[in-house]
């Protein structure tokens, strides 16, 4: 480990804090907004227990995270993972309001997580985590109150199993309470595909203002699970040549272009496929590879002081929560890549989650046409209004980003009379 390393923050929570106090002081907010806003108002820690197929009974830890009501009710995901931790909820929760904020979404941000690993799992065992968790957590969430979804290692079936319980628990349908749904239980068209089509459409207007042509250029993907397969499969049909992909094992590498079609059909529910091949590369060399634009689209803290020297992009969007450290976003942006932040870059996703619970409370459904036509349009406008701050202010898009995101939510609280 070199001494920069050692000295790099690798808290996604204080170094998120760290650009929330900045893009609050540059808005004129003093101490008592940043103080109200650093944490989340409500952070609910839980222990419930899951029948294993064995018979045994293992006690699981989750958490939810409500960073702040001021705007609307919370919103955000779920994830299963084995390196979920407090302080991560906390920030991804911080990230969501930010997101909700860029996006002028009614809504603050939430977040919630299991520490457990759904891989080693077997699907009734996934059922009955998802069940347990939604138990331990039914009295702080709700239609109007806190909105779940999915996030890294949870999808439209889990989603599926919580609306369930939750619905048995209320004694009433409550497709309201979760977004990310299967269509026939009031999911959304469109929501699947949602966060990746969000990130095609950033990459398309960096491109353009970058003078970039997307046909022929060179596209790296980290990460190969929804956000970054669906990414892959949709460069990959503009035109695009997607050199290299990975999974939590390893990397492919082809700079002819690899066959996306097959990969996908290949890859397994978590998004697995790299296990097959015996030609791999480390995640390393992947992000280091010579391309145009790279995407990370897996976890935290993967642009780091350690190599974003190394990385030959030319724009990079951020399609997962936190892959880049604020230390490597100051070096991308001295060295003129365009980085798109993820509060901006993976917004698609809660967009369409929005689109999913209007539909779901007026119970009325929309062709997958009208969702994507509006996706389009707030993901157009959302880009405008941070590039366009960005460059009047002459700062990085990810501090832009969270004065964009943050305003609206210090105008709303000083309205309330909080601060
Ligand atoms: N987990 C996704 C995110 O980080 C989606 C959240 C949502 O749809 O509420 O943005």
């Amino acid at each position: 480990m070199s001494d920069e390393t050692s000295t790099e923050n690798l808290n996604v929570l204080t170094s998120t804090q760290s650009v929330v106090k900045e893009a609050l002081s540059k808005l004129g907010y003093g101490s008592e907004m940043y103080d109200l806003l650093r944490e989340p108002l409500r952070m609910l820690t839980v222990r419930f227990p899951v029948r294993m197929d064995d018979g045994t009974v293992k006690v699981f830890t989750g958490y939810r995270a409500q960073h702040n009501d001021a705007v609307g009710p919370t919103k955000g995901g779920i994830r299963f993972h084995p390196d979920v931790t407090e302080d991560e909820v906390k920030a991804l929760s911080l990230w969501m309001s930010i997101k909700c904020g860029i996006a002028n979404l009614p809504y603050g941000g939430g977040k919630g997580g299991v520490i457990c690993d759904p891989r080693e799992m077997s699907f009734r065992e996934q059922e009955r985590l998802a069940r347990g968790y939604v138990r331990a957590i039914s009295q702080v969430v709700g239609p109007s109150k806190d909105i779940p979804a999915p996030d890294v290692m949870t999808n439209s079936q889990v989603m599926a199993w919580m609306m369930d319980e939750y619905s048995q628990i209320r004694e009433f349908d409550s497709p309201g309470f979760i977004t990310g749904k299967p269509i026939v239980l009031g999911g959304s068209q469109g929501r699947d595909t949602s966060t990746a089509r969000g990130v095609a459409i950033c990459i398309r207007e960096a491109a353009k203002v970058r003078g970039i042509d997307l046909t022929g250029s060179r596209v790296v993907v980290q990460g190969f699970g929804n956000a970054g397969s669906y990414l892959a499969k949709f460069m990959h049909d503009a035109g695009a040549k997607v050199i290299g992909i990975s999974d939590a094992y390893g990397a492919l590498h082809d700079d002819k272009g690899l066959d996306i079609d097959s990969l996908l059909e290949r890859r397994d529910s978590f998004g697995t496929v790299t296990k097959l091949f015996k030609n791999t590369i480390s995640n390393k060399e992947l992000l280091e590879l010579d391309c145009d634009i790279l995407v990370p689209a897996a976890i935290e803290n993967q642009i780091t002081l350690d190599n974003a020297n190394e990385i030959k992009a030319k724009i990079i969007v951020e399609a997962a929560n936190g892959p880049t450290t604020m230390e490597a976003t100051r070096i991308l942006s001295d060295r003129g890549i365009l980085l798109v932040p993820d509060v901006l870059g993976n917004s698609g996703g809660v967009i369409v989650s929005y689109f999913e619970w209007v539909q779901n409370n007026q119970g009325y459904y929309w062709s997958e046409q009208l969702v994507m036509e509006r996706l389009e349009e707030l993901m157009v406008q959302s880009f405008e209004m941070v590039y366009n701050t960005a460059t009047a202010r002459k700062i990085d898009m990810r501090l832009a980003a969270y004065m964009v995101g943050i305003r609206r939510m210090a105008e709303a609280i000083e309205l309330r009379g909080w601060v």
